[in-house]
């Protein structure tokens, strides 16, 4: 497959600067998965590197189950060059969300490929502390045991402060407080553990489908409001590792208490449960479905509460696009058939308080992928981590 002269001279680049065995591992890697049927040749064209080079680099990648010989391909004159592709099945890797209940769990492909689901016994409960911990670990358990390749590592999405470690600093939701969820699943499992807030999880898989973009924010809307941010090309944590703590963000000086102690957050007025509890819903009994909502309240309650909710999200995206310049909003909202009001008023608001023409560079959009998101972000966490590549 063809590839840009800009992109190979970037690749011969980096294959010859950082003259180390991983950094040669990770691009040989990253090339084959980006353009899919390659062989030991054309890498070694666009890498730069030594034909011999590559060969081993290639077998230690089949032998860990990461690459796969697909056949041969047409010759150029000469023994046609065996081809090589991402070993899409060669590894699992365990995905967990502990941001939805029940908490889920999944194994992935290295493609990013769902082949195996499973849901906690918790459908009418909420565990918190030492019991969430416990239900985790048993969902972490079978699906190890329902794997069918070794497992490269696990990867958990959880609401609330995560640094670097795998500390939960702080997931109100679950009642965990400097809890070192980390240490306690790698002494558990023996496997390489990934965690990350559950928007952040998802803004990398959203980082993975967009091979063109650099700077991307994921907002996600559930019983939180929370985001992902990717500065650059890598997940951005800031300095406590509370980057994309935006629920907390106060939009109205007389606005509802907020379970951080302050009033008016965003998280009062957009996150799922408050935007059912304007419209008179149980957030607990009714389904988050806008349209069921409106067979229940009608359609001009619905339309009022999303547009509130849109428009201060907008109101907060705004300060955040000025000061960064990303150029891209992705939008997770867990209220189903509610993402085209809640675009149309995010789009209107940044455009009324920054720059227009800045604004309408901006592309927002909600993300494909639904229910899935923070799973598939688990196993793109996971696949940054271990193999320092983002394979698309
Ligand atoms: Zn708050």
């Amino acid at each position: 497959m063809a590839v840009d002269s800009n992109q190979s001279d970037r690749r011969h680049a980096k294959a010859t600067r950082h003259d180390s065995r991983r950094s040669n591992l990770r691009t040989t890697l990253e090339l084959v998965s980006d353009q899919g049927a390659t062989s030991r040749a054309e890498i070694a064209r666009q890498t730069g590197l030594s034909r011999a080079a590559v060969s081993s680099l290639v077998g230690e990648l089949i032998e860990n189950g990461l690459l796969r010989e697909l056949g041969q391909g047409t010759s150029a004159g000469g023994k046609p060059p065996t081809l090589l592709a991402l070993n899409e099945r060669g590894r699992d890797i365990v995905a967990i969300d502990l941001g939805h209940r029940p908490f889920r769990g999944a194994l992935v492909d290295l493609s990013g490929r769902i082949h195996e689901r499973v849901d906690a016994d918790q459908a009418n409960t909420a565990p918190v502390g030492a019991k969430a911990h416990e239900v985790a670990v048993d969902l972490i358990e079978t699906l190890i045991a329902k794997s069918t390749a070794p497992v490269l590592g696990i990867g958990v999405g959880a609401p609330g402060v995560i640094n670097p470690e795998g500390t939960v600093l702080e997931a109100t939701n679950l009642d965990w407080h400097g809890f070192d969820l980390g240490t306690e699943l790698r002494r558990r499992f023996d496997i390489p553990v990934s965690i990350a807030n559950d928007a952040a999880m998802a803004a990398l898989f959203e980082f993975r489908r967009r091979p063109t973009d650099r700077n991307l924010i994921l907002v996600k809307l559930g019983r939180g409001v929370g985001a992902g941010v990717i500065l650059n090309g890598t997940l951005h944590r800031g300095e406590h590792s509370a980057a994309g703590e935006i629920g907390h963000v106060r939009v109205k000086d007389d606005g509802d208490t907020c379970r951080c102690g302050n009033s008016g957050c965003l998280e009062t007025v957009a996150s799922v449960p408050a935007i059912l509890r304007r419209l008179g819903a149980d957030p607990e009994r009714h389904p988050w479905d806008a349209l069921a909502l409106a067979g229940l309240v009608g359609d001009e309650p619905v339309r009022r509460a999303l547009s509130e909710a849109g428009r201060h999200v907008g109101m907060v995206l705004a300060n955040v696009v000025a000061t960064l310049d990303i150029g891209h909003v992705v939008l997770a909202p867990e209220l189903l058939n509610a993402s085209d009001i809640l675009i149309e008023e995010i789009r209107n608001e940044m455009r009324s308080r920054i720059l227009p023409a800045t604004a309408d560079l901006i592309e927002i959009e909600a993300t494909q992928i639904g229910a899935d998101l923070v799973l598939a972000g688990a196993a793109s966490g996971v696949l940054v981590d271990r193999l320092g590549v983002v394979l698309r």
